[in-house]
């Protein structure tokens, strides 16, 4: 465990996960089992906490987030909050959130979008950008590749859009999954609808992460799947293009 049994992992220098050079806090526990999850072994709910707790592992993380204080400066970084789902551990995101503001250190809040409506909108009025996933449309199929309902991460993204909070969305382009153009269609008729949100980050399914579901012993769902075509990530960046959204590949 990275420094606490609440943080599974801590990258430095990452480049993936919001502006600049970061540090990325991966929280343990995760509500979704997405099938091409990369981190499997975040979805285990963490240890049960209290405040005390909480103070203490944001303390010692603290120590970890101000050693690049100097990257975050000089590259317009900083602390990205990602998981698992950061939303199932507030207290200790709050608790960092406020720390980090304390040093001026910009925050991203990477989010699946399924979590407490209040808590989402609390952590949007202290972090500077959230990342949310938007991945698939329909409840059903939304339901089969996550284990839960898509109403929740959809009604979160509305309320966030009305509080006109900071938002990028990440679309996770799965093969077979996410990539249909009726998914596609289906995801820009309801951004158009309910947000104010015309910009999309295009993250193209990659294999890393396939031997972490041996080890764990779970199933993977993604043995057969390849990644996508340059051609595919061509497709799908058109059409959300030619309906006036901007795209970006990946991050
Ligand atoms: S939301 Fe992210 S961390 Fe959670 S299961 Fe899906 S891909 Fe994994």
């Amino acid at each position: 465990m990275a420094g606490n049994s609440y943080v599974f992992k801590i990258q430095r220098y990452s480049i993936h996960d919001g502006p600049g050079i970061r540090t990325t806090l991966f929280f343990q526990g995760c509500p979704l089992s997405c099938q091409w999850c990369h981190n499997p072994e975040s979805q285990a709910k963490p240890l049960e906490s209290n405040q005390e707790d909480m103070d203490k592992a944001a303390a010692v993380l603290m120590k970890e987030i101000v050693k690049d204080l100097i990257f975050y400066d000089d590259s317009g970084g900083g602390v990205t909050f990602s998981g698992g789902e950061p939303l199932g551990q507030p207290q200790l995101l709050f608790r960092l959130l406020d720390l980090c503001r304390k040093k001026e250190i910009h925050t991203c809040l990477d989010t699946s979008g399924y979590g407490d409506v209040n808590l989402l909108l609390r952590a949007a009025q202290k972090a500077e950008l959230i990342l949310y996933d938007i991945k698939v449309i329909d409840d059903r199929a939304h339901q089969k590749y996550t284990g839960k309902s898509v109403a929740p991460v959809l009604d979160n993204l509305k309320q966030l859009s009305k509080q006109k909070a900071d938002v990028r969305l990440r679309f996770p382009l799965i093969p077979g999954m996410t990539d249909s153009i009726e998914n596609l269609d289906g995801i820009i008729v309801f951004l158009k609808e309910n947000t104010i949100y015309r910009d999309i980050h295009i993250l193209p399914f990659h294999k890393a992460g396939e031997g972490k579901y041996q080890a764990l012993n779970m199933k993977n769902f993604m043995k057969d799947i390849q990644v996508p075509s340059e051609k595919k990530v061509a497709a799908i960046k058109k059409q959300f293009e030619s309906q006036g959204f901007t795209t970006t590949i990946g991050g």
